[in-house]
C-alpha cells in the first residue's frame, strides 16, 4: 500500500483554503477598533437567519450556551419550569444533556433507531409523562433527525420542539426546509471543527419566535435589554466581531463545502466493502438530509481497525467512546440501560470526511478498510 498521511481533520488545511479572504476580513475588524456587538455580528446574524430560513438569529459564545439560553429563556417566559422533563436522544454529545441538567430540567433519554442512528420516533410517546414539556432532537453526525411523526407527537402532546443543530449546518429536512428552522428554537455551534467553523468559540440560536429571540439576546448580555437596565439575571455569552467576520466568509462556501463532504461520503458508500465493517444509513428507507459532519463506521474490532489505519497513515476519531448516561458526572443515570446507544458507542469509528479531502484519498481510505482483517 502506498504511503499516505491523512489526518482525521486538519483545520490548518481547511482554513488555508480561504486564508486570503479571512485575513482581509479580520484586518478590517482589527482596524475598525470595534470588537463586540457591532457591524459584523449583526451582518452574520442576518445572513445566517436568512440561510437557515428563520426570522431571527441571536449569536452567542458557543453551542452549549446556545442550548442553555434557549432553555433558560423558556423558563423566564413560563413555558418551562424547574424539574420539567425534556425528551432527548441517549446517543448524543454530552453538551446536549448538560444544557438540560444545568438549567434545572430533567433529561429523559430515548434510544436511537439502529439504522438512522437518530432518536427513535416510535419510542417517544412511551417516554411522555405528566411533566414532559419538550423534545430536543439532535441532528447527530449531520444527518437530519426530524420526522413527520415527531412533529405530530409534539403537536398532539403540546410539547415544545428544540433542535441541537451543532453538527448539521446546511442540512435539509423536506421541501428545502433546513434543520435549525424546524421547531421552536435551535442551537448551533461554530466550534472550529464543525461544518461551519470559526477560529475559536462561537454559537447561535435560530428561531421564528420574536419574544424568545429577545429574551435570549438579553440573557446573553447580562440580562440587559437596554444599557444598564436588567430585567433578567443573565450571563456574558457573546460572539465577537472577529469570529463573526470569519463566519461571514465561511458561510458563503458552506454549500460547496457540504457538497464536497457528500462526494467523499458517496465514495465511502460505494467503495467500502468488508464483512467486519458496517457502514451507516445504507438501509435508510427514505432519502434524508445529511451534511456528513461525521462519517461513522462500525466494527467489533474498533481498536484494531483504528491501529491498522493509523499505521497506514490515516487518522480517525471515536464519537464518542462513552455515552452520557455512563459518565461519572451522571451517576444518577449510570444504572440505566440503553443497549443500542451502548453498542454504537462501543463500535463507532469516525473516518476522515471533510472539504479538504480529495476523492482519490477517500478511495485509498476505502481500499485500506477493505483490506483490513481483524
Ligand atoms: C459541538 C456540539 C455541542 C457544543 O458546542 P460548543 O460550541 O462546543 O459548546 C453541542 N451539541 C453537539 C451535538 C455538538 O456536537
Amino acid at each position: 500500500m502506498s504511503a499516505m498521511r491523512i489526518e482525521y481533520l486538519n483545520l490548518k488545511k481547511i482554513n488555508a483554503i480561504r486564508q486570503e479572504e479571512i485575513s482581509e476580513m479580520t484586518s478590517k475588524v482589527i482596524d475598525s477598533g470595534w470588537y463586540l456587538q457591532g457591524h459584523y455580528v449583526a451582518a452574520f446574524e442576518k445572513a445566517y437567519a436568512s440561510y437557515i430560513g428563520t426570522s431571527h438569529c441571536v449569536s452567542c459564545g458557543n453551542g452549549l450556551d446556545a442550548l442553555k439560553l434557549i432553555l433558560l429563556a423558556e423558563q423566564i417566559r413560563g413555558r418551562l419550569h424547574p424539574g420539567d422533563e425534556i425528551i432527548v436522544p441517549a446517543n448524543t454529545y454530552v453538551a446536549t444533556i448538560l444544557a438540560i441538567t444545568e438549567t434545572g430540567l430533567k433529561p429523559i433519554l430515548v434510544e436511537p433507531n439502529a439504522i438512522t442512528l437518530q432518536i427513535d420516533d416510535k419510542l417517544i410517546e412511551n417516554a411522555i409523562t405528566a411533566v414532559t414539556r419538550a423534545v430536543m432532537i439532535v441532528h447527530l453526525y449531520g444527518r437530519c433527525a426530524m420526522t413527520d411523526r415527531i412533529s405530530s407527537i409534539c403537536r398532539q402532546h403540546h410539547l415544545l420542539l428544540f433542535e441541537d443543530n451543532a453538527q448539521a449546518h446546511g442540512c435539509t429536512f423536506t421541501m428545502g426546509k433546513k434543520t435549525g428552522s424546524l421547531g421552536n428554537a435551535a442551537a448551533h455551534s461554530f466550534y472550529p471543527g464543525k461544518n461551519l467553523g470559526a477560529l475559536g468559540d462561537a454559537g447561535a440560536v435560530t428561531t421564528n419566535d420574536k419574544e424568545l429571540a429577545g429574551i435570549i439576546r438579553a440573557l446573553g448580555n447580562y440580562g440587559s435589554t437596554q444599557k444598564y437596565v436588567f430585567p433578567y439575571r443573565g450571563v456574558n455569552s457573546r460572539m465577537d466581531e472577529l469570529q463573526a467576520a470569519v463566519l461571514l466568509v465561511k458561510l458563503k462556501y458552506l454549500e460547496a463545502d457540504n457538497q464536497k463532504r457528500q462526494m467523499i461520503a458517496d465514495v465511502y458508500f460505494s467503495s467500502i466493502d468488508n464483512k467486519y465493517v458496517r457502514i451507516p444509513w445504507k438501509e435508510d428507507t427514505k432519502p434524508c438530509g445529511n451534511v456528513y459532519h461525521i462519517f461513522p463506521i462500525f466494527t467489533l474490532y474498533r481498536e484494531r481497525l483504528q491501529d491498522y489505519l493509523s499505521r497506514h497513515g490515516v487518522g480517525t476519531m471515536i464519537h464518542y467512546p462513552i455515552p452520557p448516561h455512563k459518565q461519572a458526572c451522571y451517576q444518577e443515570l449510570n444504572d440505566l440501560s440503553f443497549p443500542i446507544t451502548e453498542k454504537i458507542h462501543a463500535e463507532e469509528l469516525s473516518i476522515p470526511c471533510n472539504q479538504s479531502l480529495e476523492r482519490k484519498e477517500a478511495k485509498e481510505i476505502a481500499n485500506l478498510i477493505n483490506a483490513f482483517r481483524p
